[in-house]
C-alpha cells in the first residue's frame, strides 16, 4: 500500500501525503470501506492509483490487504477482475448513461465471482446526468452487502446531495499539513465558538456547516475543544486569550463548559467512523443545543 500511495504523491509533485489518503489507508485497514465511495481529484493520476489500491484491497486474498502479488491483486492490476466492472463511458462528454447505470444496478444483486466483494468504477461522475444519479440512489440506498461503488470525479460538489449523503467523500488533493488549512480549522472553530451561546440553534448549524471534510472537522473539533478549555480557565483565572473565550466564560457556567467539552470529546470520536458530514453538522448541533 505504501507503494502505490507514496509513488503516487511523489509522482503528482508533493512530498506530503494527502491527508485523505492517509485517511483512506486508515480505513482500508481497519476494514472499515463503506459500500460507496467518492475519489474526488483534478487529476487523473490519484484517482487511477486510489482506484487501483482500493481494488486490490477489495479482492486480494493475501494477508496483509492489498498485498498486491496474489493472483486477486494481480488480475485487478492487470484490470481483469471479473468482480471489477468500470462503467462505460458514451457520448462526446463521456459520462455514465442511465442505461449502464440501469445495467450495473440490475448485476448489482448478482452475488460476486471470485471476490468478496463486487466494485462498480464510475468515472467522470460529476458529469452524470441528474436522471443516471436517481437510478443509482436505490442501490446506494439499500445496497447489497458484497457492494462497492467507487465514483471518480473532480468535483464531489457537482453530485447530487441525496447521493452524497450516503457516500464517503475522499478529497484526495487535500493536504494535510497545508497551513492555510490549520489557520482556516482555527478560525471556523472560533466561529462555531462564538455561536455556541446560540440555543435557538440556527446560526451555530450554519458555523458547523463550514465543516465539510472528516479531516478538518477533526482539527476544528480539536481547537473548539481548547477554545472551552480556555474559557472554563477564563472562568478561574479571569484572564482570556481572546474575547470570544472571555464572553463563553462570562455567559456559560461551569456544568455547562464541562459538558461541551463532553460532547466535542464524543464527536472527535464519531469522526474515527465513517460518519456522513451532513449528520455529523446535525447531530452535533442538536447535542450542543441540549447540553444541559
Ligand atoms: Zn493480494
Amino acid at each position: 500500500m505504501d507503494r502505490i500511495l507514496k509513488g503516487g504523491s511523489h509522482l503528482t509533485g508533493s512530498d506530503s501525503l494527502s491527508g485523505y489518503r492517509q485517511q483512506l489507508e486508515k480505513d482500508l485497514q481497519s476494514g472499515k470501506l463503506p459500500h460507496a465511495v467518492v475519489l474526488e481529484s483534478q487529476k487523473e493520476l490519484p484517482i487511477k492509483e486510489t482506484v487501483s489500491m482500493i481494488c486490490q484491497w477489495a479482492v486480494c486474498r493475501g494477508e496483509n490487504k492489498p498485498c498486491h502479488v496474489c493472483s486477486a491483486c494481480v488480475k485487478a492490476m492487470n484490470g481483469n477482475h471479473p468482480d471489477i466492472y468500470t462503467a462505460k463511458l458514451s457520448g462526446k462528454l463521456e459520462v455514465v448513461n442511465v442505461e449502464e447505470v440501469r445495467n450495473i444496478c440490475a448485476d448489482a444483486y448478482i452475488r460476486p465471482n471470485e471476490a468478496d466483494r463486487k466494485i462498480y468504477i464510475l468515472p467522470n461522475a460529476d458529469k452524470m446526468q441528474i436522471q443516471a444519479q436517481n437510478a443509482l440512489l436505490k442501490v446506494i440506498e439499500e445496497p447489497p452487502q458484497h457492494i462497492l461503488f467507487i465514483f471518480c470525479c473532480a468535483s464531489a460538489k457537482k453530485l447530487l446531495g441525496t447521493i452524497l449523503s450516503r457516500v464517503t467523500v475522499y478529497p484526495l488533493d487535500y493536504t494535510y499539513d497545508d497551513d492555510m488549512s490549520v489557520q482556516q480549522s482555527y478560525e471556523t472553530a472560533l466561529s462555531v465558538a462564538r455561536h455556541l451561546t446560540d440555543t435557538k440553534g440556527y446560526s451555530l448549524l450554519c458555523a458547523l456547516g463550514k465543516i465539510d471534510s472528516r479531516i478538518t472537522a477533526k482539527e476544528i473539533i480539536e481547537n473548539l475543544i481548547a477554545i472551552v478549555g480556555n474559557a472554563i480557565r477564563f472562568r478561574v483565572t479571569g484572564k482570556a486569550e481572546n474575547t470570544i473565550e472571555r464572553s463563553l466564560g462570562e455567559h456559560m457556567d461551569m456544568v455547562t463548559l464541562s459538558r461541551i467539552t463532553e460532547i466535542l470529546h464524543t464527536a472527535s470520536d464519531k469522526l474515527d467512523s465513517n460518519i456522513n458530514m451532513n449528520l455529523f453538522s446535525a447531530w452535533l448541533c442538536a447535542q450542543l443545543r441540549r447540553r444541559k
